[in-house]
């Protein structure tokens, strides 16, 4: 058996970020002042983001340098490895050749520091004294609880709570690392109240937490948001993880057939995806890109492409994206990151350019393939990365009957060693798979806000 680990040294690792805008056939569509309908200026997010990272959301530069005190920080972690999975692949039977990038070397153990780092870096360089944000299964919170630690700032942070009583060691975590959490719906914001007025038991959602950091993070200067996914510069700052598989491909010189990467937000997988979308824009490769998202939260196979408010309170500004609605709440699936109603709208217009597709995986046949992943390679999964190796797993099976040997490219962008009460959950076969009706999806979509044409 051939193990086959493509390493990179710090010397070979890029030093920018890559900006698929500046590539695109035509440009997404503008975000909208949710009170004007107007396309927002760079006014109307500075009561929550810097400078810098406004501009980083919004530039048509092709390449972003990124800045020493980063780079320093990265070079923690990074480069991060690629391994090929041979044990997989011999298991399989498959004549298809399986490479994953392996994100979970990094402090919060998922892809999310390649982002909270910048955006702790840019803020702490502006005056900015304390981060708010969301987070969903803890990874987001987490990173950026380590990332404010490196640059001096407070970090506080809303957990949905439907994970907050899941996932306790992610709390212990956020606070060994400095930062404060709560769980959501709170009481210590409006938003959070109205919430728990209409339902006390409310598991949460990532939407309502993001009104309840950013209702804090308006109400004071010297406090910031930050998100973990869905905006330009966060998908901008991920792009690290495909500049680096790009010359480790290029190392044991292989190309992709087909690039597969779960999708909540759509960090990850376009983190991964995006270097490699230029390439095939430029007519030097042709992979097919496929986002996997839990059927259980379908934004990009079943939900509508409209404007739509980021958050549940409706406070953020609009977005034009796949979208369930705001306040749709998913099932209270394991995969917690893969929980939030809408697309990344940068992902949901080249979606709609046709330069990528996108499936559904239901739970069950996630987590057996995650538990084929971890006694084959030695890795035990994060919940989300399973969406892309059940997609994995099954073109490797497609291959084997075709007998095509594609080269196939994931990103293992978490391990899941702090969700081992789901790996339990699913071995003593307590986990089910819940159909999405018809009926919810399109009460969801009903209270979509109205934008004349
Ligand atoms: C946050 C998270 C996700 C989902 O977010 P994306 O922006 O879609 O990447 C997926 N996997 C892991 C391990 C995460 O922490």
């Amino acid at each position: 058996m051939t193990t086959t680990k493509v390493l990179l040294d710090e010397s070979e690792m890029p030093t920018r970020w890559y900006n698929l805008l500046a590539d695109l056939p035509s440009p997404p569509p503008p975000v909208l002042h949710p009170g004007t309908l107007q396309p927002v200026g760079p006014a109307d997010l500075a009561p929550l983001f810097p400078m810098a990272l406004i501009e980083q959301e919004v530039t048509t530069e092709r390449y972003i340098p990124i800045p020493d005190d980063v780079m320093d920080v990265y070079r923690l972690w990074r480069p991060s490895p690629l391994y090929r999975a041979h044990r997989l692949e011999r298991a399989l039977g498959t004549p298809a050749r399986i490479y994953y990038k392996y994100e979970g070397v990094s402090p919060a153990g998922s892809h999310k520091p390649n982002t909270a780092v910048p955006q702790a870096y840019y803020n702490a360089a502006a005056g900015i004294r304390r981060l708010t944000t969301e987070t969903g299964a803890g990874q987001w919170g987490t990173a950026l609880a380590f990332a404010g630690g490196q640059f001096g700032l407070d970090v506080e942070i809303w957990q949905v709570r439907a994970s907050y009583d899941q996932k306790p060691y992610r709390k212990i975590m956020i606070e060994t690392f400095g930062g404060t959490i709560h769980p959501s719906p709170s009481t210590l914001t409006a938003a959070g109240r109205a919430v728990l007025e209409q339902d006390p038991a409310s598991p949460g959602s990532l939407g309502i937490a993001i009104s309840e950091a950013v209702e804090v993070a308006a109400q004071s200067p010297d406090t910031n948001y930050a998100l973990g996914s869905v905006l330009n510069h966060v998908l901008l700052h991920q792009t690290i993880i495909g500049e680096e598989a790009l010359l480790q491909l290029a190392k044991v010189g292989d190309a992709p057939d087909v690039i597969v990467g779960c999708t909540g937000g759509g960090s990850n997988f376009a983190g991964l995806a995006f270097p490699f979308l230029r390439e095939k824009l430029a007519g030097r490769m042709s992979p097919t890109i496929r986002a996997v998202e839990p059927a259980a939260c379908p934004s990009l196979t079943r939900g509508v492409y409209a404007y739509d408010f980021g958050d549940t309170a409706g406070m953020t500004p609009l977005m034009k994206m796949h979208t369930l609605g705001h306040d749709f709440i998913p099932d209270p699936i394991h995969a917690g990151g893969l929980r939030y109603h809408g697309m990344s709208p940068l992902i949901s217009h080249v979606y709609e350019l046709g330069l990528i597709e996108a499936v559904a995986k239901s739970q069950r046949e996630c987590f057996e393939a995650g538990v084929r992943f971890a006694r084959t390679e030695g890795i035990i999964p994060a919940p989300e990365p399973t969406h892309a190796l059940a997609a994995c797993i099954e073109e490797a099976l497609r291959c084997k009957e075709t007998g095509e040997e594609k080269v196939i490219l994931t990103a293992l962008c978490g391990h899941g060693h702090l969700d081992l009460a789901a790996y339990g959950a699913y071995l003593s076969g307590e986990l089910q798979d819940h159909a999405l009706s018809d009926e919810a999806m399109s009460s969801a979509v009903a209270s979509l806000p109205r934008i004349p044409a």
